[in-house]
């Protein structure tokens, strides 16, 4: 029997809720082991694209929303960008045939010339609070939900809700199909609602880093800020629940890709080094691929969630074009995020969830075998798609230090 449990504003439920909970303290450690190897770490990126949707000089003066970047010569050498722009594909008679047309030239998100941008060591750049607000972040917010989002967001954004006690739905699956607060009933198909969900649990993961590091303006100092997560996740319960079912999605997908991240080759080391670097390079692979292995033992137990159902019917193909479009121009308005660190992790995680949902809904088994399509995924894909739901997993358990200081504040009583 499912049960409500409830802290608070802050509240949860059992069943599925209950069950990535019980995983995601392993999930959390094993991901946090992970995206410290060489492998995961780097993230090469092109932080300075202009803007496409308008002129934005609402760039943020903050020392905290400032990165630096890697050297090259730091990066391994296989992946810098000479010999990265030099990766071939397979011999055309060796490739599968796939369905539809989404081979490299099909994704839900515009990945980045991989011979340009620069390596960023993601280890080095903390999602936080960096001071980026106000019109800027707004305008980016707001253009997200508006412009892709089917309409839908001014509901949101304009209703200053009460903390509510919204019941939830007993499994993920439900979460799929239940509407989105003020939407009527008939008013959305699935899919739409589902890119809605998508995207607010993106936002509302951020705003949960953002405000377990939150600047305290008298001490100067980095902290968590409880009426910050009250206030922007908590106070609405499908926020919260919309952060699970990321997470389930990421991990589905994770599931999904199992046997070809299995197979994957983490190697980090140019094929020409001395004896000793070969030692420590098949070390360190076997390193990154046993911490893998369980991520995805863990994926496989719990990464339930039916994409099956989305993408059906008599307009499915239309509407999978609709939602590829929507959600590509998310990954450009990144570029009109008017902080560098904001930016970063904006690109990883609409990488991230772009791979995720392309994994989900673009590739069949044929495609998923590591031995006929090797070249499946860009590193770049691999690499967002794992600090993704590390972003994710890492949330949740934020919510649970947050549900144990507002069990400290007594108001729960
Ligand atoms: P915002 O978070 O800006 O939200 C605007 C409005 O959207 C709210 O008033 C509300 O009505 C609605 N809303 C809020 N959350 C949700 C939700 N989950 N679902 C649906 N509707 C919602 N700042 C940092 O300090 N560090 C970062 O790393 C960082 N990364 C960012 C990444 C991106 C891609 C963007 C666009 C912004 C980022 N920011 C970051 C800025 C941050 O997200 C906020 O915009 C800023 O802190 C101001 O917050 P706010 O309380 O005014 O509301």
């Amino acid at each position: 029997l499912c049960q409500h449990s409830t802290v608070g504003p802050i509240e949860t439920t059992l069943c599925d809720y209950e069950t990535i909970e019980s995983v995601n303290g392993e999930l959390y450690n094993t991901l946090s082991e992970l995206v410290r190897t060489p492998f995961f770490k780097y993230f090469q990126v092109d932080l300075y694209r202009e803007c496409p949707y308008w002129q934005e000089n609402g760039f943020c003066m903050n020392r905290e929303c400032g990165i630096t970047t890697v050297d090259e010569s730091e990066i391994p050498e296989r992946w810098r960008a000479a010999a990265l722009s030099k990766i071939e594909l397979p011999p055309l008679e060796e490739r599968v045939p796939l369905p539809g047309c989404y081979y490299r030239d099909s994704d839900f998100c515009f990945l980045d010339d991989m011979t340009e941008g620069e390596y960023v060591d993601l280890t080095l750049v903390p999602e936080r609070y960096t001071g980026y607000s106000g019109p800027s972040a707004h305008r980016v917010w707001k253009s997200i939900y508006e412009e892709n989002c089917f309409g839908l967001s001014e509901l949101n954004l304009l209703t200053g809700r009460s903390p509510a006690q919204i019941t939830l739905p007993d499994t993920l699956t439900d979460v799929l199909r239940e509407p989105i607060e003020g939407e009527d009933a008939d008013g959305e198909c699935l899919e739409k609602r589902v890119y809605y969900k998508i995207i607010s649990g993106l936002h509302a993961s951020i705003s949960t880093h953002i405000c377990m590091e939150y600047l305290n303006q008298t001490t100067g100092e980095m902290g968590p800020n409880l009426e910050c997560f009250v206030t922007r996740v908590a106070s609405h319960p499908e926020r919260l629940q919309y952060i699970y079912f990321n997470t389930v999605l990421l991990l589905r997908a994770v599931s999904r890709i199992g046997p070809y991240l299995r197979d994957y080759d983490y190697c980090s080391l140019a094929t020409s080094t001395p004896h000793d670097h070969i030692l420590a390079k098949d070390q360190e692979e076997v390193k990154t691929h046993a911490t893998l292995s369980k991520v995805i033992d863990i994926a496989e137990h719990v990464g339930r969630f039916d994409e099956r159902v989305l993408f059906r019917g008599e307009n499915a193909n239309i509407l999978k074009e609709e939602f590829k479009a929507h959600f590509r121009n998310v990954s450009r308005i990144m570029d009109c995020v008017g902080c560098d660190k904001c930016r970063l992790w904006g690109k990883v995680q609409t990488t991230g969830l772009a791979t995720a949902l392309k994994i989900l809904f673009e590739m069949d088994e044929t495609a998923l075998d590591p031995h006929k399509n090797q070249n499946l995924l860009q590193r770049s894909e691999v690499v967002a798609l794992i600090n993704t739901l590390h972003r994710f997993s890492e949330s949740l358990q934020f919510v649970e230090s947050f549900r144990d200081m507002w069990k400290e504040t007594g108001e729960s009583d």
